[in-house]
């Protein structure tokens, strides 16, 4: 395992979550095992105050679990993360509720996230009386006036409800609840996939300038490897639970080394249009984490495949300043991403 705290605002130490299936005694009496789900898998890195971290996989790899396990919405099955130097997961309910103030969430579907029967004075307000941020209505009015404003939504729309904005400023309205309490960490779950194209880079636009403004350091979850490089400074790859590969933006998008990363790097359009890289598409479906593949979980799909890769999970290691992948394969050098022709 390669540590990543040396300066970090958030650390995330060897965590797992792992869901237990229902085992009722009729299971026990027929010797039913009980079904264990492993979403997230021994995954360590560290997020630097200001920084960026993208997380990129595919759907059901582990990475919105992953995400609320940090903030604890998820109970984490093992591992530790600490945040400015106060360990999260050993937090009594108090304490994390005053954590909590510090570190939010941005959901990915706006309207499943707010409540329906609220308006938007109460749903951006209620972090603010949650945690006892104001002393009176009026002070909390002019704060979710000013933090409507600043997502680029008006006063005039306080009083109406979520059924009556688009999908856009309903993900304004979302954004604004997670940063009226003055967060500093925020994770940023999916946040812009369930809107339309010409939507998404308003929102990414308003998120970057928030980050800037408000000095945030945000996880930021997606399946969008072009969202992922356009946002990112850091980008941690998942697959199946783990980070199989983790970079600077740089060294991910024009030197991925493991082969998953380099065939989610196939998809993004040649910018160069004299060079024509080859599209590596895999086989199958991400397998169920009921039964993940033995050795690299990797292997099912991986075209680079060995016997080995069978047999033994392979370590992390080294590949490049910041740059770490965990492949069998690394020292040959193999890319799946070598130009095929003009
Ligand atoms: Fe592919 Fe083997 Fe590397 Fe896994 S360890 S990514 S299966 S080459």
């Amino acid at each position: 395992m390669i540590a990543q705290a040396d300066t970090a605002l958030l650390d995330v130490q060897r965590l797992s979550k792992t869901y237990l299936g229902r085992h009722n005694l009729a299971d026990r009496l027929s010797g039913r095992k009980q079904t264990r789900v492993q979403a997230v898998s021994d995954v360590s890195f560290g997020v630097r105050p200001g920084e960026i971290l993208g997380l990129i996989g595919e759907s059901g790899c582990g990475k919105s679990t992953l995400g609320r396990s940090i903030l604890r919405l998820h109970e984490p099955s093992a591992g530790k993360v600490v945040f400015d130097g106060v360990d999260v997961t050993g937090l009594d309910d108090a304490a994390m509720k005053a954590m909590r103030r510090r570190m939010q969430i941005i959901f990915q579907d706006p309207y499943a996230s707010l409540n329906p029967r609220r308006t938007v004075a109460e749903i951006v307000g209620l972090p603010l009386k949650l945690h006892g941020l104001t002393k009176t209505p009026t002070e909390a009015r002019d704060k979710v006036v000013a933090m409507v404003e600043k997502v680029g939504l008006k006063s005039a729309h306080l009083d109406r409800y979520p059924h009556q904005f688009s999908g856009g400023q309903r993900q304004r309205i979302g954004i604004a609840r997670a940063l009226v309490s003055n967060p500093e960490f925020i994770v940023c779950d999916e946040p812009v996939s369930a809107l339309d194209v010409s939507i998404q880079a308003q929102i990414i636009e308003l998120l970057t300038d928030l980050k800037q403004e408000m000095g945030l350091t945000y996880l930021f979850i997606s399946h969008d490897i072009s969202v992922i490089g356009y946002l990112s400074d850091r980008v941690a790859v998942m697959y199946l639970g783990e980070i199989v590969e983790m970079g600077p933006v740089e060294s991910i998008l024009t030197g991925p080394r493991h082969p998953y990363t380099q065939s989610l790097m196939s998809a993004v359009p040649e910018v160069d249009a004299g060079v024509r890289k080859a599209r590596v598409r895999l086989t199958g479906d991400l397998p169920s984490p009921l039964s993940p593949p033995s050795g690299c979980k990797f292997h099912t799909r991986c075209p680079l495949a060995i016997d080995i890769c069978r047999r033994q999970a392979p370590v992390t290691e080294r590949v490049g300043n910041g740059h770490q992948a965990a492949c069998h394969r690394l020292n040959e050098n193999l890319s799946l991403l070598d130009p095929v022709g003009t």
